[in-house]
Parts: C-alpha cells; structure tokens; sequence
C-alpha cells in the first residue's frame, strides 16, 4: 500500500501543515483518513483521481480531521460522482445527516452512505482490512489498523494497549500534539507515548499533528520518545509518503495472532 501524509498540523495553524488527513492506496483503491482544513487544496495538489476517492474513514468528530468533508462531497458530485461512503465511530450518522440538511444543495445531490464502528471490529473498506481500538479523547476516537501492517491512531492520550494492538505492524502514526512541558489529558506528549511503546516491536514511529510548540521543538520531541521507544522516530511533513508491503499481500509474513 502507499501512503500519503496529506495534514500534519492540529486546530492552530502552523504554516506548511494543513489539519489532519491521511490517503491510502492499494489495488487502484483510494482510502482517505480524516479530511480536516487544508486536506482538499492537498488533494488538488497530488491530481488526485477524484472518481476513485469515494471512501472516507473518520477517527473522530473534530473538526481540524472532518471539516473539508462536505467540500470534498461537492467536489466530487458535482465532478459527475455522487455516491460517497462514510465510515467513523458511533454517531457518524446523525452527523453527516444533519451536517448535509444544513446545505440543502448537497442534501438534494450528494448520495453519502455511513457506517459506524465500535471498538474492537474488523471490517473490508475500500479494499483494507481496518480494525478499530478505541482512544481516549474529548469524543469517541477511533485508530485503525489497516493490513495488520500500519496503524493510524485517532487523538488521544498515548494508551498502553497500544503496544499490542500494534504488534506485528511496521508503521504507527501517532498525535503528538504537546510538548512535555505542556502535558494535558486528551492529547499526547512525546516521554508518555515514548514509555507505552517501550519494548514495541514497531519498525517505526511517525508523529504527526502537532500544535505550534511540538512543531517548534522537534528535536527535542524525538530525543524524548526516543528515551523509551527503541524504533525509528520520525516528525512528519506534508505529503510525505511511505510504500509498505502488507502482510495481506505477501509482503511480510502474518504476524502471530494478527
Ligand atoms: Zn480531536
Ligand atoms: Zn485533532
């Protein structure tokens, strides 16, 4: 599968980081994670296949991860391609229908179907595997393991289940909104998710979704992870990507108990 960074910043802006989103692709089949501001100009900027994106997985209801929904629903029905699914925790639902009565023009054209996740599920999305763990944030948040070879974390406190839901995976991708100095419940700070992968058998650590002071402090935000977590720790940019062989596919071998 490819991946693409689309957004690496959070709800402050930061010049160069769009909000959060994350395109993946296999097979032909495009898979966009989250959407906030920015995401749709990102978009744009990769030529995107517009009638192949017609898949979007939410994390949560933030806005700096959903708010470029509606325009990318626009985009692509008014390209000639109305049909859209959803997928996202609980709640999803009633968002998207209330959100869509609001612009009665997208309402009367956009065909958006959803689908809502618990935690601890395994489903086929557009061609992935995706199972979900539930984080712990200010609303119901959602990481997601796709072909058991790469994680996406919802925001969240970094959570020791973590380590073995990721078992086995090469790449995580995960918020590290804070520095260690600002360390606050509901977001992550670099030593607290440093010290819940300590003993981690992930190859590598991508950090994303900073707020300006993580951004400004990056090398100090590795050295902290770094302390605990014995992988490659990397501070995304903007459209960075990455091409990771799946063990779906005949990559890498299955990991044990998947
Ligand atoms: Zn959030
Ligand atoms: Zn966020």
């Amino acid at each position: 599968m490819k991946l693409t960074i689309l957004g690496t910043g959070s709800p402050l802006p930061i010049p160069n980081r769009a909000q959060t989103g994350f395109l993946l692709e296999k097979d032909e089949r495009l898979l966009l994670v989250d959407c906030g501001s920015g995401i749709y100009a990102r978009l744009q900027s990769l030529n995107v296949d517009w009638q192949r994106l017609d898949t979007v997985l939410l994390t949560h209801h933030h806005l700096d991860h959903m708010s470029d929904l509606l325009t990318i629903f626009t985009a692509r029905w008014l390209l000639g391609y109305p049909n859209i699914t959803v997928y996202g925790p609980r709640g999803t639902r009633s968002l998207i229908r209330q959100w869509m009565a609001l612009f009665p023009y997208v309402e009367d054209f956009v065909r958006a179907q959803t689908h809502e996740f618990n935690a601890n599920q395994v489903a086929q999305i557009a061609g992935f595997e995706a199972e979900t763990m539930e984080m712990r944030h200010f609303v119901t948040s959602l990481s997601y393991k796709f072909d058991r070879t790469l994680v996406i974390c919802g925001d969240s406190d970094p959570l020791p289940a973590l380590k073995t839901f990721a078992q086995g995976c090469r790449l995580m991708i995960h918020e590290c909104s804070y520095t260690d100095a600002q360390a606050d419940q509901g977001h992550t700070n670099p030593t607290d998710l440093g010290k819940v992968l300590a003993g981690s058998n992930l190859e590598e650590l991508w950090l994303t979704h900073f707020y300006p002071e993580a951004a400004a402090h990056g090398d100090d935000v590795v050295a902290a992870v770094k302390q605990y977590f014995t992988g490659k720790v990397c501070l995304t940019q903007d459209l960075q990507q990455a091409k990771l062989s799946t063990s779906l596919n005949g990559g890498r071998p299955a990991s044990a108990g998947g």
